[in-house]
């Protein structure tokens, strides 16, 4: 780990890297905020790229700016009116800092990722019972809540049944964080689907505020945190099309890439059209579902 580097903001308030994930670079920002910064970093089978995909951060950021606009009468949320130091414009978020309940909440409407590897083991998804002859992409019934561990860095998430939520922390918080997660997620693709977009799931992190009130945090409904499908091409029994770093994995599974992923050796670098493709990919997400032209 480096040295923690200092900043100052323009009023003089300190900024100070706590840490670098795989994508984003958290400060804390004076007492009591965050500046989440997203990079144009990109992550695949665990490594991080050498290639970064430009833009990619600030789009990212301004979807989920977008986003939490959107769910503001539904739930409240960790963002602060701040201004943004110029060398991370458009690409961070001003928060206020929580403590963060250490679940992973996650939402499904289809099936896909771990969910389907565990419905394919156990016919259910975090204990939630599903019925049988679903398959690869298949919508659930209804939307379930499947938390996870939020794993230490470099380790897995793990999928867990809400009476272990409920028992790290409590069963009021529990029934609160599967309340809200639903919420999020029906509001979340009722709004996408009206622009022709599936979220198959999504992933969100609630924190509580110094006064006890759970708030959302992080990043919400992007393509880093949720699978985004174009409703067009979506065609159960098969992987799905879908708005993410996806033409990234396809590549470096190709022949072309010559990549091991099993090696230790770090991926190659990406063609100009991969990171081209994938640009776009991000771009058309944004587009399609706030409506807006990216600029
Ligand atoms: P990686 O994504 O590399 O696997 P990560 O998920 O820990 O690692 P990031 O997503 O890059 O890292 O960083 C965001 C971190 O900031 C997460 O740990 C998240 O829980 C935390 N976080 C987000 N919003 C807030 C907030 N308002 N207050 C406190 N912590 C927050
Ligand atoms: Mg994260």
């Amino acid at each position: 780990m480096s040295q923690p580097q200092e900043r100052h903001d323009v009023s003089g308030t300190p900024l100070t890297l706590l840490f670098s994930g795989k994508v984003r670079d958290v400060y804390s920002w004076g007492d009591d905020r965050l500046l989440l910064v997203a990079s144009d970093r990109v992550s695949a089978y665990d490594h991080v790229l050498a290639t970064p995909i430009p833009d990619k951060g600030k789009i990212l950021t301004q979807l989920s700016l977008w986003w939490f606009g959107q769910l503001a009468g539904l739930i409240p949320n960790h963002l602060v009116e701040a201004e943004i130091p110029a060398e991370f414009a458009g690409r961070a978020m001003a928060c206020r800092r929580l403590s963060m309940v250490p679940v992973e909440c996650v939402a499904r409407g289809y099936l896909a990722g771990s969910g389907l590897r565990e419905y394919r083991e156990h016919g259910s998804v975090c204990g939630v019972p599903l019925p049988p002859g679903l398959t690869e992409g298949s919508q659930l019934p209804e939307p379930i809540f499947t938390p996870a561990t939020k794993a230490p860095r470099g380790q897995h998430d793990e999928n867990i049944p809400l009476s272990a939520v409920a028992a790290s922390v409590g069963a009021g918080v529990a029934a609160e964080l599967e309340r809200i997660t639903l919420e999020v997620y029906r509001r979340g693709a009722a709004i996408a689907a009206r622009h022709g977009i599936l979220v198959a799931d999504t992933k969100i992190e609630l924190g509580f505020d110094p006064g006890g009130r759970l708030l959302l945090a992080d990043e919400v409904l992007t393509p880093d945190s949720s699978r985004l499908w174009p409703a067009s091409q979506w065609q159960p029994g098969r992987p799905q099309v879908s708005f993410d770093k996806q033409i990234v994995r396809d590549w470096l599974d190709s022949p072309e890439a010559g990549w091991d992923k099993r090696d230790t050796e770090p991926p190659p670098a990406l063609p100009g059209h991969v990171v081209e493709q994938t640009r776009a990919s991000y771009i058309e997400a944004y587009e399609r579902i706030t409506g807006r032209q990216w600029v």
